[in-house]
């Protein structure tokens, strides 16, 4: 093995300064996500770290290794204080410091101090326990759809695998020519192997970041905040994919609109506050009524789409009258207020292949019109769409297009 081990270090240190300030940097930029300060800390600490292996000799070991080994424990359990802190759990600062401080407590013992071999052993076992660690929080985070996450958690744990297998490895493959450290080529294949995992890490771990944030902003933009659903945007888009999955097998669609009964009112009498609980109330109750294929949104105010998939008018029907039966017995009442909410649905069916989403919101529109009329509390169906009909002309009023069925 040609490498310099002095070399390295110094190149590893270069490199982990390098890094942990620009994960710093980028913290500075966005502070949003404190994670990523804790992994550049992380970096900082290994540099340091690497920097006092490096003066082995020169000062006593004491500082080049028993003080080395703690702060670079310290830098991995950063990393994983940063995985937890990344999916909202508390920092635990017993453990954070734990195994520095457990090392120094122990390695002048003379078990750990006579033996090479188990201190190797033990300080390998701390970096195993905190980068395995640190991959398991990754791991309960998975629920989240970041794709980062995955190499995370291999990077993690293939590192501390290896640190774990280096002293059963060594006895296999006893590359050591001699007793003097700085002889071993494991410690050359483990300080190359360290470099290529810090920037591996360091990029995994940026990219992970910035796809969270793209992911909030993604989920800003299209989800409503008071209700947790689609956003009328979002409803139209999910409305477009699945018009463009019918060109391949195409499916009868239902496209209903519901509208809350006197909804001012109820703003009025109880405050805006027991109006926004109705409006969680209704997309929570519609959610629970709907299949796995099926879409809702928020229209905007206190009116929901909703889009039913492979849904002929009678399975719609018996839906919408569903739906609004579980908001009538729900929103009787609310925040313990008797606001005997009700909702009125307009519905109309499209058969296979007849799928314009502009028109059957429309044609929903008017039987939800209807059932207004009609006295609200109700389901109204529209006309079937006909295979002649255009959807220019679907558009075209009157609002006696619509039927009573409910
Ligand atoms: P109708 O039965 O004919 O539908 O009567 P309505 O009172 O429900 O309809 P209208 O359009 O007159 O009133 C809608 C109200 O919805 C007015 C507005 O203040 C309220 N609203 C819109 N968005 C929100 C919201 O996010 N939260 C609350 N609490 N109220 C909202
Ligand atoms: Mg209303
Ligand atoms: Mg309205």
């Amino acid at each position: 093995m040609g490498l310099d081990v002095n070399t390295l270090f110094l190149v590893t240190v270069y490199v982990e300064a390098m890094l942990g300030l620009l994960l710093l940097f980028t913290w500075v930029q966005n502070s949003s996500i404190l994670a990523v300060a804790w992994w550049g800390s992380a970096h900082i600490l290994r540099a340091g770290s690497v920097m006092l292996f490096g003066m082995y000799g020169s000062v006593s070991d004491a500082i080049s290794i028993d003080l080395a080994n703690a702060v670079l424990f310290t830098a991995f359990a950063a990393t994983w204080t940063g995985a937890r802190v990344f999916d909202g759990r508390p920092v635990q600062p017993a453990l954070l410091l734990g195994g520095g401080v457990f090392w120094v407590l122990v390695s002048r013992t003379p078990w750990v101090a006579g033996s090479m071999d188990v201190k190797v052993l033990l300080s390998s076992g701390i970096i195993t326990a905190y980068t395995w660690a640190a991959a398991y929080e990754f791991w309960q985070g998975r629920s989240e759809p970041l794709v980062s996450r995955w190499p995370a958690i291999f990077m993690l744990f293939a590192h501390g695998a290896l640190f774990l297998l280096r002293t059963p490895l060594s006895q296999v493959l006893p590359w050591t020519p001699g007793n003097m450290v700085f002889e071993s080529v494991w410690l050359t294949v483990l300080s190359f192997e360290a470099l290529l995992f810090t920037i591996a890490i360091a990029f995994i771990l940026l990219a992970m970041a910035k796809e969270r944030a793209e992911l909030r902003h993604k989920t800003a933009a299209l989800i409503d905040p008071l209700t947790g659903i689609a956003n009328r945007r979002a409803f139209l888009d999910g409305v477009h994919a699945i018009s463009r999955r019918q060109g391949a097998e195409a499916r009868p669609v239902a496209m209903l609109v519901a509208d809350l009964d006197h909804f001012k009112s109820i703003n009025d009498k109880h405050g805006h506050a027991v109006g926004d609980s109705a409006l969680r109330m209704f997309a929570d109750v519609a959610g629970a009524k709907l299949g796995p294929c099926d879409l809702v949104g928020r229209l905007g105010g206190e009116e929901f789409a909703i889009l039913l998939h492979d849904t002929g008018r009678e399975k719609a029907l018996a839906t919408g009258e569903r739906i609004r039966l579980a908001f009538e017995h729900a929103a009787a009442m609310v925040d313990g207020r008797p606001v005997r909410g009700t909702v009125s649905i307009g519905m109309v069916t499209a058969e296979a292949g007849l799928f314009d989403a502009p028109a059957l919101l429309v044609r929903a529109d008017e039987a939800l019109y209807c059932a207004k009329e009609r006295g609200r509390n109700r389901v109204e169906i529209a006309q079937p769409q006909l295979a002649s009909e255009r959807p220019r002309e679907l558009r075209a009023r009157p609002r006696a297009a619509a039927q009573g069925a409910a």
